[in-house]
């Protein structure tokens, strides 16, 4: 059987393997070539946040954390805010052109290239006795991309998923300083309801955090136990 890559539009012979959470055979949507162009994280990684200690300067380890955690944990109306980070892979030149192709671009089925390694490394980290909350994008970027990136990764796992957020700032995050970044209100509420009291935000990326941040503080304001968050990639 011939097929083509998702990504080099190659022709390949796509090989079977026993997909780790599904128990049923499934075909690779890439080829060798593209699949190994992934690099999982790997190494020695913040306890906290999942980034890789291989990546930054020393001086950004401070024992098991690193710099970024160290300052959300000295502050006191942070402290208690996430339980965790956990990422699928490194956000090398690979992966941002592979994002970039995604979500920027619109090729939606690119998705499905991240089920197994998505799937595989959220039940290493988290039960499936939690709620899915996506961070969603403002109108005018979902109507741009057409879709919600979070939103597709949520969907590749199978568990419930809800919409519990609302994105009221629309002004590009990176042109702000980390200061104006932290007092900034991001998110809304959309309602107060949920059936469990742990959640997992899911995002394509996480790079300081403060996008996770904020979702989880008002969530846990609102009454949610517990709020770990997952990303495709860590910067
Ligand atoms: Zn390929
Ligand atoms: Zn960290």
């Amino acid at each position: 059987m011939n097929v083509y890559c998702l990504l080099c539009q190659q022709r390949y012979v796509p090989k079977l393997g026993w997909s780790d959470f599904l128990t049923v055979k499934q075909a690779d949507v890439l080829c060798d070539v593209c699949r190994r162009s992934f690099s999982l994280l790997d190494g020695e990684r913040c306890c906290h946040c999942d980034r890789p200690f291989s990546l930054v300067a020393d001086s950004y380890r401070h024992g098991e954390l690193c710099t970024d955690c160290l300052r959300w944990q000295q502050a006191d109306e942070w402290c208690d805010v996430l339980t965790k980070n956990r990422s699928v892979y490194v956000y090398d030149e690979w992966m941002k052109d592979v994002v970039t192709r995604w979500k920027f671009r619109g090729d939606y089925a690119l998705v499905e290239a991240f089920r197994a390694d998505f799937c595989r490394e959220f039940f290493r980290h988290f039960s499936s006795d939690v709620v899915l909350v996506p961070i969603p994008l403002s109108r005018e970027r979902l109507y741009e991309r057409g879709f919600n990136q979070a939103r597709a990764l949520a969907e590749l796992l199978s568990l419930p998923i809800a919409d519990v957020l609302e994105r009221i700032d629309s002004e590009k995050q990176s042109q702000k300083t980390r200061l104006e970044r932290l007092r900034t209100v991001q998110f809304r509420l959309r309602t107060g309801e949920w059936r469990c009291d742990q959640c997992v935000l899911v995002d394509d990326l996480y790079t300081t955090g403060s996008t996770v941040y904020h979702a989880a503080r008002l969530l846990k304001q609102a009454g949610m136990r517990d709020v770990s968050s997952f990303t495709l990639a860590r910067a």
